[in-house]
């Protein structure tokens, strides 16, 4: 089967994970910028992760024959410094230009402080200006309900986003409706432990249907699976779901939101 990973932190897997991926039918990977691992000191050390995202991991990739597009931003879990955070956001639109980079994100809440809110209206803004679509990140910690509300109040500030352009991710049960409800597109992780299992997720596409909805594994440098979303798409077909809606899910779907930037080809 052909799909795309459209939440993928490829800088913290193995080649072996691109082996696999590619083994598995990935045409794509997209990589937000996010957490690696440990909080970087300097916005120094923000501008080479960029450059990783960039320049290095699209040519690491493309050695297995698969795409790699990048997001850009610093994500909550480092902004809520906002002196910090804005020194790193200054250096983000040296990098816009490059050719694999698709828009901001995933940027949003972590522990749904003043400060990460501020940061975040920030970011959005700068995808405003320069016309990106953007990726949002709701929090994993039991205040996820409390996050995406607080995320989609503080986006229904600006009069002038096109809500078609902005995905939120890391859905859960509690929180798929409003985001579709309100005009964005949902992302359902997939995680061994945490987040959606296969199963969930499949009831939620099965209770909401499957407009505006993405897979994804976001595969990191914790407990995770980066063959998350073939491996629900077999389980889709052991719940009889036709081969025409699987790969509506899992191929077209992603790319009719990517391809709101023009640099997302196949
Ligand atoms: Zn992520």
């Amino acid at each position: 089967m052909k799909y795309i990973e459209p939440h993928a932190h490829m800088v913290s897997r193995t080649t072996d994970d691109y082996v696999k991926l590619a083994l598995a039918g990935c045409e794509a990977v997209c990589e937000p910028a996010f957490w690696a691992g440990f909080d970087r000191a300097t916005a120094a050390g923000f501008a080479d992760y960029f450059r990783q995202l960039t320049e290095y991991e699209p040519k690491r990739a493309q050695t297995y024959g698969i795409h790699h597009f990048s997001w850009l931003c610093i994500n909550p879990k480092e902004a809520d410094d906002p002196g910090f955070a804005r020194e790193v956001m200054s250096i983000i639109p040296e990098f816009l230009d490059k050719p694999n980079v698709l828009g901001i994100g995933e940027i949003g809440l972590n522990k749904n402080t003043r400060n990460e809110l501020d940061i975040f209206e920030e970011h959005v803004q700068l995808a405003l200006d320069h016309d990106l679509p953007i990726l949002i990140h709701t929090p994993h910690l039991e205040d996820k309900l409390k996050g995406t509300r607080l995320t989609l109040d503080s986006l229904a500030n600006f009069s002038n986003l096109d809500r078609s352009k902005v995905i939120i991710d890391h859905v859960e049960e509690h929180t798929v409706a409003p985001v579709l409800e309100a005009g964005y597109w949902a992302g359902m992780t997939l995680y061994p432990q945490s987040k959606c299992s296969l199963d969930r997720a499949i009831d939620m596409l099965e209770v909401h249907g499957p407009d505006r909805l993405w897979l994804n594994s976001a595969c990191d440098w914790g407990v995770s699976d980066p063959l998350a979303v073939p491996k629900c798409a077999l389980r889709m077909k052991s719940r009889h779901h036709t081969p025409e809606d699987i790969e509506n899910l899992i191929l077209h779907n992603p790319t009719k939101f990517l391809r709101q930037s023009r640099k997302f080809t196949l």
